[in-house]
């Protein structure tokens, strides 16, 4: 006989990963899953409406979800039939980029309030009962600014590293009850949210910040940065396809980076443990020899530089 269908719980599914995410489980051939796709806002629920076609009502239930309010997660909870949750992915993210003098606090404070409390706020709500089954799988949406930093990106890989110090930790206990985690790391991927994010920054006025951090920012930061989405950039449906399998698979890994053109630069840092590789690299690469950087990432995107992901 099958087993019973696993409840997966997503947040920020109004859009890229999480919309991706949401229909391809609830596509699963072998319905293996019961997908609750959750977003802030659900007057921006026409978009996954429409890709999850037959499986609405089916496989896919829409529900409300704000992972900044714990009134909100309490009341989808809620929701849910036995209130039990058999996955949960963390997907709902929000990105910071600039000049740190031009930042306030508050906006960086709602990075740390989304990003990483929200996803705290989260697994302490379907911990208990997780535990109490003795099985469960928390799938953490994190990236590879979680493993490495990047410049006019410090208080977004702050939160990014925050979620991989917290999950490895909190990972140790959970085997113990039967409880993996995992990290997905994304390198760039081609959504809403960087789209977003470096439109508004280009026009963006940065109050307070000197005219040479702005130059570097406008006018290196942002074409390199532009240049890495086009060249080694995933769609949100590759991203997706790679939860799938970390969801399915029997012995889920704590780690696992989604794009294998992204590799070269995750692997700089592991080479040198002391970090000056790929502080020095990446510094002398933006500031000295942006030509360069342009064609290595185009280099990266040719299929011949592919290098395999790791682990498979
Ligand atoms: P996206 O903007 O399409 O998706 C993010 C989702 O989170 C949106 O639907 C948004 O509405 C939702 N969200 C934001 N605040 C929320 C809140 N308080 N409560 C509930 N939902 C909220 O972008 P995406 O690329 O699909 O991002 C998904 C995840 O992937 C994020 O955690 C992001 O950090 C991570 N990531 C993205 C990239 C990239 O380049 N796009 C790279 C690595 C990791």
């Amino acid at each position: 006989m099958a087993d019973a269908p696993r409840t997966v719980l997503i947040s920020g599914c109004s859009s890229g990963i999480g919309l991706e995410l949401a229909v391809q489980l609830a596509r699963d051939p072998r319905q293996r899953y019961q997908v609750v796709a959750t977003m802030r806002d659900l007057g921006k629920k026409g978009t996954l409406e429409a890709a999850a076609g037959e499986a609405l009502g089916q496989t896919l239930t829409v529900a409300q979800l704000d992972v900044c309010s714990d009134e909100s997660v309490a009341q989808c909870l809620s929701c849910i039939q036995g209130g039990e949750v058999d996955v949960l992915v963390n997907n709902a993210g929000v990105g910071l980029v600039g000049p740190l003098e031009g930042l306030s606090l508050a906006a960086m404070q709602n990075v740390f309030d989304t990003n990483f409390f929200g996803a705290v706020r989260l697994v302490k709500a379907v911990l208990p009962g997780m535990k109490r089954r003795r099985q469960g799988h928390i799938v953490v949406v994190s990236s590879v600014m979680g493993l490495q930093g990047v410049v006019f990106n410090e208080v977004y890989a702050a939160s990014k590293f925050a979620m991989e110090g917290f999950f490895e930790s909190l990972a140790v206990q959970l085997l113990q009850f039967n409880i993996f985690i995992s990290l997905v790391e994304p390198g760039p991927v081609a959504t809403e949210f960087e789209g977003k994010l470096l439109e508004q920054v280009s026009t963006a006025e940065f109050p307070g910040t000197d005219a040479d951090t702005l130059s570097y920012f406008r006018d290196l930061y942002l074409p390199a940065s532009r240049e890495l989405f086009h060249s080694v950039g995933q769609s949100p449906q590759d991203v997706a396809k790679v939860i799938v399998k970390v969801i399915g698979s029997a012995r889920p890994p704590l780690r696992r980076q989604t794009n294998a053109r992204y590799t070269p630069l995750t692997a700089l840092k592991a080479v040198d443990p002391s970090g000056s590789l790929y502080v020095q690299t990446s510094h002398r690469l933006l500031f000295r020899w942006p030509r360069l950087l342009n064609l290595g990432l185009r280099c990266l995107a040719c299929s011949c530089f592919r290098t395999p992901v790791w682990p498979r």
